[in-house]
């Protein structure tokens, strides 16, 4: 079973990822064979800028190193080593309707922010599509917002396997976590590195602080009963916190006494509590860069054996001797 993963080094990590996908991605390198990587080719579609870039890449991979990555289980490189993913896209985009790209929900939702697209952002579920077939991937571990990509997919690698009549590509499947889904950003909008209403997982402890005391309520006052439905503090809370908990906190919003300040504390120590045992061993990355590389390479070199044997098949079947 071959389950792969990426990320884009698209802006510093939060917990909607970690949550939605890292987590998952993580534990799943004790159930098949993960495949996973830092989406540097996606992440142009955001980021401009040489220094940004390379300074966020290089955090994501100190970040899943220390989130438990284990390059020795796993195959843990940046997409731009492993080039023949970009022959791949050209070649599905050319599977691949306009119109199936104009139906993406992602797409849609980052026009509809302002976000201006270019033909990358319009076009990044078809690299998608070639990252996850090139590797002959079974299970891609998602968040909500990814599934309708992995359903592309499927419609690609299935035009592509009819059109040239052979079983050339394997359909991949989604998996995700119902019980997380979509976590809330502090907007109450879905968490993104791209919409500003992040909390971040590794960050100062002051930055942390204006993240969380940043989330939107409604404006009741101390001595008034609050409702925790629909309250952005409360979801955050039910991704730290056990039954028990919970019930606690749920009393604390139905008793006036208390405002959204005390929640977004309560939320704020065990946000602090949940990553502080991974902070030692980012540390240590954080002052062994060359050891990083040296991973990353080591990662590179794994999956390129896998990504030319794959793309030769792919050649040969569509006439490109
Ligand atoms: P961008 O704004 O650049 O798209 P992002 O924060 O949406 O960044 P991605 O790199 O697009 O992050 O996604 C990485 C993984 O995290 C994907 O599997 C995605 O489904 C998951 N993910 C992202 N945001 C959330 C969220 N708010 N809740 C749950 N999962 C999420
Ligand atoms: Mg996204």
């Amino acid at each position: 079973m071959r389950i792969l993963s990426g990320i884009q080094p698209s802006g510093t990590i939060h917990i909607g990822n970690y949550f939605g996908m890292i987590k998952k991605m993580i534990e799943s390198q004790d159930n098949g064979e993960l495949f996973a990587f830092l989406a540097s080719y996606h992440a142009l579609t955001s980021v401009k800028d040489k220094e940004a870039l390379e300074k966020n890449t290089y955090e994501a991979a100190i970040n899943f190193l220390a989130l438990g990555m284990d390059p020795e289980k796993s195959t843990f490189w940046v997409q731009h080593d492993v080039k023949e993913v970009l022959e791949l896209y050209w070649i599905l985009s050319n599977h691949t309707s306009m119109g199936l790209l104009e139906r993406a929900h992602s797409y849609k939702d980052k026009t509809a922010r302002g976000i201006v697209a270019g033909h990358g952002l319009f076009s990044y579920p078809v690299l998608m599509a070639a990252d996850i077939l090139l590797f002959d991937s079974n299970i891609v571990p998602v968040g909500k917002d990814q599934i309708q990509h992995v359903e592309m997919t499927r419609d690609i690698a299935t035009s592509f396997n009819h059109a040239y009549g052979k079983e050339i590509f394997i359909l991949p499947e989604a998996k995700v976590d119902e019980v997380v889904a979509t976590v809330p950003g502090t907007d109450g909008a879905k968490m993104s590195k791209s919409y500003n209403n992040t909390i971040d997982m590794f960050t100062s402890a002051k930055q942390r602080k204006k993240q969380v005391m940043g989330i939107v309520t409604d404006s009741k006052e101390l001595d008034e009963p609050k409702e925790w439905e629909n309250c952005n503090i409360y979801t955050l809370c039910k991704l730290f916190m056990n039954e028990n908990e919970l019930k606690d906190l749920q009393k604390r919003y139905a008793t006036p006494g208390e405002g959204y300040g005390h929640f977004k504390m309560t939320l704020l120590e065990k946000i602090n509590e949940y990553f502080a045992p991974y902070e030692e061993k980012r540390e240590y990355y954080l002052n062994n860069k060359k050891e990083v590389r040296e991973i990353l390479e080591l990662g590179a070199n794994k999956a390129r054996k896998i990504a030319s044997a794959k793309i030769e098949i792919i050649r040969d079947a569509i006439g490109l001797i």
